[in-house]
Formats: C-alpha cells, structure tokens, sequence
C-alpha cells in the first residue's frame, strides 16, 4: 500500500500540532486539522471534560465537511490513531481520508 504524504499534509500536520498545544488535558494532548481543496475549514483540541476528543469538536455539525481530510496529531508525536467514537463520527460527517501518526511513528494516511 502506497501512503503518499506531500509537503501540505506535512504544514497541516504542523498546524494540528500547534493546535494541540493548547489543549489543557495533562496527558494527551491532541489537535486536528479539517480541510478540504488545501484550506482549513475547522482546527480543534481535546479538553479535559469527558468526550471533549479533538476530532469530534473539529468536525462542527452546521458545517459541510463532506469530502475533507482530517489531520490529528498528539503532542508527543505517539500513536493519533482517532478512538472508536470519533471514527464514526468522522465516517458520519463524511470524512474521505485522516492522516495521523500510527503505532510505528509514521505519518499514515486512511481512506475513510
Ligand atoms: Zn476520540
């Protein structure tokens, strides 16, 4: 399988890890990055409270995020693989493809 990662998805995934910065969750610190056609149409990070994941408050339900990619990154560059509950939601809002770091530190790309 052919994962491609270009210079942009490379700037987005920088983006995702500034946003994560601001996260204030002690231990995981995610951010994400929505785009669509190279612009950003939402950036989010987790928060402390219950279900606050990065990627599910990214993904805003009065917006059309039909075709996006998503980019999610945690701050200490470990596994971004999106949990069980923000998969789905970002299969329901019509997310194509995320770009994460997977288990073996590399920038992986998924078709949705
Ligand atoms: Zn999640």
């Amino acid at each position: 399988m052919e994962t491609e990662i270009s210079y942009k998805d490379r700037r987005f995934l920088a983006m995702a890890l500034k946003t994560a910065a601001k996260s204030t969750h002690p231990q995981h610190r995610m951010g994400v990055v929505v785009t669509k056609g190279g612009a950003v149409k939402s950036t989010a990070c987790n928060l402390t409270t219950w279900g606050s994941h990065a990627e599910r408050r990214a993904v805003r339900p009065h917006m059309d995020m039909e075709g996006c990619t998503v980019y999610i990154i945690r701050k200490n560059l470990r596994c971004s693989a999106p949990c069980p509950l923000c998969r789905e939601a970002l299969i329901e809002a019509g997310i194509k493809c995320i770009i994460y770091y997977n288990e073996n530190h590399q920038i992986h790309r998924e078709n949705l």
